[in-house]
């Protein structure tokens, strides 16, 4: 943006939102220049917008003048989705965090899109209820964010995504028109499924200001079993028994050898058997008389080849001294190289020993550490190749195992991204899984909901 345009725009913004909600100190464009991905680009303003309408107003101003706005809840995403591009203005939803209205009744609660995700399921459980998607950055990531990434987390195998969970939205699309979608009941068929388009599209299409979420009645009781198996592949062959049988696990996670090494490091799993390669985690939920059943039949499916070790936690700090290593695990990895090229594939889970399989080829072929470990039932799992940007042979490694990691998931009939999205880090492998006529009404579908091109540029789609 040239100088003479930015300060025609930052006096407008200042008119629109207030002085006190326009800031172009360098360091807070330093502050808002990344996420959690290694990259860095500085805005030209970050705007802290208080209510929908100042919404309405900064998309006006930014209509006006052309400039990009990218939107950020919490900054927490790992796929470059909040990184401001040049030239651009960042609309940070963190003063919009009111909750409009909890009915415990009707189970739902309406939420402005700064709302800290954590904050929304201690509140339902203070009344019985509880807000089931459960990211592990849940306490410091915010629900604007997770509506935009349709973000997931270990009860995603028993209860599901975001999605799932959305019953209507109100947003300002690019184009500057407010939009409400959906409704406040559970049923309900009334048009197209904006809701369901809307979640999921990184920013990319309208700004949300308001989400109507849906609660469900807080389980009574859980239990917690720690398998242990002497590779990977028997890991995942359990998995792909326990989900062909009937009782489904509120959480079944998966942790290859690296990632209990790094639990290790942090004072959890410290006993487990010699020989132990691979380990799961899984949890039941429900009504405290039924759990014994529930895990008698848990324990049948993951009992096979390769089993060391089966083990109920045997109270809740064990349980809760697990839940923390397993929730550090991404940040604890950070500590084997200065880079994490971070994958989030998913694969059906009758295929997932295969693609164990291939990672592990992988990564002896490329001499890499590789990390793997996550929502494994639901195929999920996090890839993590672990590099020194300095060193180009790594570097070229792992680009070449990005490529063969892909190919492979897309041939065992799985997707790129399960629950952390597009955003700039994998928008140019989208073609590999979305064909070209798909690609463009992706385009004419962006198009007609922000016609400029202001939200979020480069993000998903390439700009
Ligand atoms: C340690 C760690 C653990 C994680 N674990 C998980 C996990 O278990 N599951 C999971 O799914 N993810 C996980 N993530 C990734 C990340 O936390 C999620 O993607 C989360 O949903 C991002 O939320 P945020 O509030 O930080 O959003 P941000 O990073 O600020 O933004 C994410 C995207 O949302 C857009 N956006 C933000 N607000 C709005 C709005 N109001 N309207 C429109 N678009 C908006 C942004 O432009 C961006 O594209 C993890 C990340 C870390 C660092």
């Amino acid at each position: 943006m040239s100088t003479a345009l930015l300060a025609a725009a930052q006096a407008d913004f200042v008119t629109a939102l207030g002085a006190d909600r326009v800031f172009t100190d360098p360091d807070t464009l330093t502050l808002y220049s990344h996420d959690e991905t290694a990259k860095a680009c500085r805005p030209d303003a970050v705007l802290f917008p208080a209510s929908h309408a100042h919404v309405v107003a900064l998309v006006k101003v930014a209509l006006a003048h052309h400039i990009a706005l990218v939107p950020r809840a919490g900054g927490s995403g790992n796929v470059g989705g909040a990184l401001p591009v040049t030239g651009s203005v960042v609309v940070s939803f963190e003063c919009m965090r009111r909750i409009i209205e909890f009915n415990p009744a009707d189970r739902y609660m309406v939420v402005e899109p700064g709302v800290v995700t954590a904050d929304i399921d201690q509140l339902a459980r203070q009344h019985g209820l509880f807000y089931p998607p459960d990211p592990g950055s849940a306490p410091y990531c915010r629900i604007g964010g997770n509506l935009a990434m349709n973000a997931a987390g270990p009860r995603a195998v028993k209860y599901g995504v975001t999605r799932d969970y959305v019953l209507g939205l109100r947003a300002v699309t690019g184009a500057g028109a407010e939009i409400r979608t959906g409704c406040r009941t559970t049923k309900g068929v009334t048009g197209y499924d904006l809701t369901r388009l809307l979640v999921g599209s990184e920013g990319t299409l309208a700004l949300i200001t308001e989400a109507t979420v849906r609660l469900m009645p807080a389980p009574e009781a859980r239990a917690t079993l720690r398998v242990c198996y002497a590779s990977n592949v028997a890991a995942c062959q359990a998995v792909a028994r326990v989900m062909q049988q009937a009782v489904i696990p509120c959480a079944l996670e998966f942790m290859d050898q690296r990632s209990i090494a790094a639990i290790q490091a942090a004072g959890a799993a410290t006993d487990l058997p010699h020989g132990t390669q691979a380990l799961l985690m899984v949890e039941a939920d429900g009504v405290t008389t039924d759990l014994p059943r529930q895990i008698a039949a848990l324990s049948a499916a993951l009992r096979g080849d390769g089993m060391l070790q089966l083990l109920e936690a045997a109270n809740a700090s064990e349980v809760a001294a697990l839940w923390q290593a397993r929730k550090a695990l991404s940040h604890a990895v950070k500590r084997i190289a200065p880079l994490k090229i971070n994958e989030d594939v998913v694969v059906p889970v009758s295929r997932l020993a295969e693609l164990v399989a291939h990672i592990d080829t992988l990564a002896l072929d490329t001499g890499l550490p590789v990390v793997s470990f996550g929502h494994a039932g639901n195929g999920n799992l996090h890839v993590n190749f672990m590099v020194d940007p300095a060193n180009s042979r790594q570097l070229e490694h792992a680009r070449a195992s990005l490529q063969s990691l892909f190919a492979k998931v897309l041939a065992l009939g799985g997707t790129l991204s399960g629950e952390h999205g597009i955003g700039t880090e994998k928008r140019d492998y989208m073609h590999l899984e979305v064909d070209a006529q798909t690609m463009d009404l992706l385009r004419v579908i962006k198009a007609q909901f922000d016609p400029q091109g202001l939200l979020n540029p480069g993000k998903l789609l390439s700009a």
